[in-house]
C-alpha cells in the first residue's frame, strides 16, 4: 500500500511519499512556521494536499505524522517545546482544512517503528531506537509493534538522572536541563552534551562536530573527550538494558554518524553489563533522515488494516 508520512520538526516539515515496500518515492521540505499557529496548521495542510495529489489516491492515501514531543493519549493535545502548536490537538485543528483526521505520533517512537520494520532492527523481537542528536530520546517496539504508552511519551531516557558513580569520579558538575531538572543524561550525551563536556574539560567553547573531527584526525585531547562521552553514553545503554532488556538497540540522530560509534560504545557497555547478561545488538539506523516520516506512515497504514 502506498502511504505518506510527515515529519514535523522545529525547523522543517518534511513530507514523504512511500512505495508499497516503504521506499521513499518523493520528498518535500518546507520551513516550519515558528510564530503563528494558523500558519503552522496551513503549512501542514499544504504538505498533506501535496502528498494526496502526488499519490493520485486523494483522501484514501494513509498519512501519519510525527512530532518531537508528547501526545496526550486522552486529550490528543501535543506538548513540544519548538512548535507553535504546543498544547493543541494538532490532528483536530488540521482536520478543518483537509476534511479528515490524521494520526500523530512521537518522533522517537516513529524512529523505532521504522527501524524495527525493514530497518536495522528487522528480525529482532525487542528493539529500542535511541536517538542521540540535539536531544536524546528513544522508542520501544516488541515484535515490530509499539507498546502502549500511558502518557503518550517516548522512552524519555534523556531525562533520566545521571548516576552519582558516573559524575563523581569524573568530577563533573550537575548541569541543569531544559526540562527543569538537573543532571539529566541528555546534558552529557547529546550533541550539545558532548560540546559541553569538551568546553568543560578544555576551557573553551567547542562544538560536537569539531570534537569528532579532531578526534578522528588523532588529536589526543579530543580523542580522550570522545572516549569519555562513549563511557557516559554506555551508562545510558546499561540503564536501557536494565529497564527493557531489548535484543537490539538502534542508534539514530547526529551522533550515530560518529565513525565507528558502535565499537566505541560496545566496549564500555560490555564492561558495565551485570553478571552473565548478554550484550544486545548495537546497530546504526538504516533509514536515517526518513525514519520519522517512514514510522508515521507505517502507523497510518496499520490503522487502516
Ligand atoms: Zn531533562
Amino acid at each position: 500500500m502506498i502511504c505518506g508520512g510527515i515529519d514535523i520538526g522545529g525547523t522543517k516539515i518534511e513530507a514523504r511519499l512511500f512505495s508499497d515496500d516503504l521506499a521513499t518515492v518523493e520528498m518535500r521540505r518546507i520551513a516550519t512556521p515558528k510564530d503563528s499557529l494558523s500558519d503552522f496548521i496551513d503549512a501542514l495542510a499544504e504538505q498533506v494536499r501535496w502528498l494526496e495529489q502526488l499519490s493520485g489516491e486523494a483522501q484514501s492515501l494513509p498519512i501519519g505524522m510525527a512530532i518531537p514531543g508528547l501526545i496526550d493519549a486522552q486529550t490528543g493535545r501535543a506538548f513540544t517545546s519548538n512548535l507553535p502548536a504546543s498544547g493543541h490537538d494538532i490532528g483536530l485543528l488540521l482536520s478543518n482544512g483537509i476534511a479528515r483526521r490524521l494520526p500523530l505520533m512521537n518522533d522517537c517512537q516513529a524512529f523505532a517503528l521504522s527501524e524495527a520494520n525493514g530497518g536495522a532492527g528487522e528480525g529482532c523481537r525487542s528493539v529500542v531506537g535511541l536517538i542521540m542528536g540535539t536531544g536524546v530520546g528513544a522508542g520501544l517496539t516488541i515484535d515490530g509493534r509499539l507498546t502502549e504508552r500511558f502518557n503518550g511519551s517516548a522512552l524519555e531516557v534523556g531525562h533520566i538522572g545521571i548516576p552519582a558513580h558516573v559524575l563523581v569520579p569524573r568530577d563533573l558538575p550537575i548541569w541543569p536541563c531544559g526540562c527543569g531538572k538537573h543532571g539529566c543524561f541528555e546534558q552529557y550525551v547529546s550533541g550539545n552534551g558532548l560540546a559541553a563536556l569538551g568546553s568543560h574539560r578544555l576551557g573553551r567553547p567547542l562544538k560536537a562536530e569539531e570534537i569528532v573531527a579532531s578526534a578522528m584526525s588523532g588529536q589526543a585531547d579530543h580523542m580522550a573527550l570522545l572516549s569519555e562521552w562513549a563511557h557516559i553514553a554506555a551508562e545510558l545503554l546499561l540503564i536501557i538494558q536494565l529497564g527493557h532488556d531489548p535484543d537490539c538497540i538502534v542508534l539514530g540522530g547526529g551522533l550515530s554518524g560518529i565513525p565507528d560509534v558502535v565499537p566505541m560504545l560496545e566496549k564500555p557497555f560490555q564492561s558495565l553489563l551485570l553478571g552473565e547478561m548478554r550484550m544486545p545488538f548495537i546497530r546504526t539506523a538504516i533509514h536515517g533522515d526518513s525514519s520519522g516520516a517512514r514510522g508515521a506512515a507505517i502507523m497510518a497504514t496499520r490503522q487502516l488494516s
